[in-house]
């Protein structure tokens, strides 16, 4: 299963361009709440928090890891109004964003974008493919 996994992360990266990060970046399933689809981000560390844009329809969410939980996920609250930190969820403690965290946006692609037969949704968590 790990070897199917990465063999489609793999052709995903070459058709593109991004064959150069292969290795280097994880993939994330982020649903768009907006397009109503499932999307991939890529990212350098899953644990670093990343402001997501859907390359689609421009929708905004955010990736962001809680260390004293254990879980990452869409956790800042009204991302429009650009919120300096954000709280977990489920322990509330409270998290600083980097300052350039709004200026480097991390694209969402969305599933139609992969390329056929490169369906990875069995990847749930990154953390496993090694
Ligand atoms: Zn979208
Ligand atoms: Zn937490």
């Amino acid at each position: 299963m790990g070897n199917r996994a990465i063999g489609a992360q793999e052709k995903f990266y070459k058709e593109t361009n991004m064959n150069k990060d292969f290795g280097k970046k994880d993939f994330l399933p982020i649903w768009c709440e907006q397009c109503n689809v499932q999307g991939y981000i890529f990212v350098e560390d899953a644990e670093i928090p990343a402001f997501l844009i859907c390359k689609k329809c421009g929708y905004e969410a955010s990736q962001v890891w809680c260390p004293t939980c254990g879980m990452g996920g869409d956790f800042i609250k009204d991302i429009k109004k650009r919120p300096t930190f954000w709280y977990c969820s489920k322990c509330r403690t409270k998290y600083q964003l980097p300052s350039t965290f709004y200026d480097n946006p991390v694209t969402i692609h969305p599933e139609s974008d992969l390329p056929e037969g490169s369906h990875i949704p069995e990847i749930s968590n990154p953390k496993e493919v090694t």
